[in-house]
């Protein structure tokens, strides 16, 4: 007789664990500003000075004093200052040619734009044609950064637009979590990478490695660097070699298929010999085989590297083993690996935001567990379903533009509200 099979774990359960085994990796490193897009910032940064540096123009025209302006004066220009100079004081009566940019000199009050001014005398005076009030088309200084300030907060992951603000602030290189080393393999005999085997030649059983590719793509847009192991075959020595290898230089060894529970699936015996398995089979659709443990980094004393328990054991590396399945592989990534990948860099913005969207579809197969659908944002503002919500259906991650979190034990009726978790979110 067969043991009762034990509940599976719920996934809010399955994040704080999983969230809890992922201590932050210590080392910081200083990059060149241009090459820290999507890093994640290991310290606060203060802004040593105000931008912009001083009040200054935002438009094209010219620096007046407003009492001295009523539409339809003539006014002398008695001086000319383009960006990145800066002028004299404003002599009274008169008006400064000022562009974009550039320093308001000092007793101008406002900015009047070209257009509402016509020059006279070649250039030399201008007639004015409206009232300014005064601060109109002043940019005053520190209105975007005062100085002190913090600009960008530890934990922050880097965009395009904290790049240009650090540079706003004269930053050439910004302290960053430095890059988590991830192993990635994948198991089964019957993978084929493209340009091995063309496709009118392969043989039967014979599919080709699609889980390698949409791996390697997010763990590099994660900030990771990827050592590629290939395809490990389905053997256990072979599983136990490989597990081994990885882990002696890497902080993360990921792994996709092989995690089920036929005999072919090696390599959750295989982590629980080098080292733990903490954590295995969620109650999430799809993506229930979803494993997490620990391969110890150990050498004994004949040299022998990995996996050898006892008090030997040092360090080690994380593991975690996607299941096979294409849509379960991509999934159980975005949310569960890339929280941890992101902990492991200190972020502070760790899981997705979840949006209430409005279902324009049926959903009546209730699953017992948690259920994370395809759908696509339409053009009326309410979600529509892939059709065929199969683990092994990568389509409808590609026409889909995001996921619905259905809770366990829910049907969906066109109108209902639901949770809606954007792709664009989850692989930012
Ligand atoms: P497994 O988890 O190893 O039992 O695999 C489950 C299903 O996913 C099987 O149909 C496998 O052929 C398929 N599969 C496993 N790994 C991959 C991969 N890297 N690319 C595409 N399909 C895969
Ligand atoms: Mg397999």
């Amino acid at each position: 007789m067969s043991a009762p099979r034990a509940p599976l774990k719920s996934l809010d359960d399955a994040w704080g664990e999983l969230l809890a085994h992922a201590q932050p990796l210590a080392e910081v490193e200083d990059v060149n500003t241009f090459d820290a897009d999507g890093r994640v910032l290991a310290q606060s940064i203060t802004s040593a000075l105000q931008v912009p540096p001083q009040d200054n123009s935002a438009m094209d025209g010219y620096a007046v004093r407003c009492a001295e302006i009523r539409p339809g004066v003539v006014l002398p220009v008695s001086q000319r200052i383009p960006a990145g100079s800066s002028g004299s004081p404003l002599q009274p009566g008169s008006v400064a040619r000022i562009f974009t940019g550039a320093p308001l000199p000092a007793g101008a009050d406002a900015v009047v734009m070209q257009e509402d001014a016509e020059a006279v005398a070649e250039g030399a005076q201008v007639r004015i044609h409206s009232q300014p009030q005064p601060g109109q088309w002043i940019r005053r200084a520190g209105e975007d950064v005062t100085r002190g300030a913090i600009l960008l907060s530890k934990g922050e992951r880097l965009t395009p637009a904290s790049l240009g603000l650090a540079a706003s602030i004269g930053l050439k290189t910004l302290p960053v979590a430095r890059r988590p080393k991830v192993a990635l393999f994948s198991t089964g005999d019957e993978l084929v990478m493209p340009g091995d085997i063309a496709p009118e030649h392969m043989p039967p059983g014979a599919i080709y490695n699609s889980n390698r590719f949409f791996l390697r793509a997010l763990l590099l847009r994660l900030g990771c660097e990827v050592s590629d192991f290939g395809i490990v075959p389905d053997q256990r020595e072979a599983t136990l070699n490989a597990l081994r290898q990885a882990a002696l230089q890497h902080d993360l060894i990921l792994t996709s298929g092989g995690v089920s529970v036929g005999e072919e699936d090696h390599i959750k015996p295989a982590v629980q010999q080098l080292g733990e398995l903490d954590l295995w089979q969620i109650a999430m659709k799809p993506g229930k085989p979803f494993a997490y443990g620990k391969v110890y980094r150990t050498v004994r004393p004949d040299g022998v590297a990995g996996g050898f328990k006892g008090p030997v054991v040092t360090d080690f590396a994380h593991f975690a083993g996607l299941p096979g399945n294409p849509v379960s592989s991509f999934l159980t990534f975005l949310l569960l690996v890339r929280p941890f990948l992101l902990k492991l860099q200190g972020a502070s913005q760790l899981m997705p935001l979840r949006q209430a969207m409005t279902a324009h579809f049926d959903w009546s197969r209730a699953d017992k567990r948690r259920e994370f659908l395809r759908v696509h944002r339409n053009a009326a503002g309410g979600l529509d379903l892939f059709a065929n919500q199969s683990s092994g259906v990568l389509t409808s991650a590609v026409w889909g533009d995001g996921v619905v979190d259905n809770p366990a034990g829910q049907t969906i009726a066109q109108g209902d509200t639901v949770q809606f978790i954007s792709f664009a979110e989850l692989m930012g």
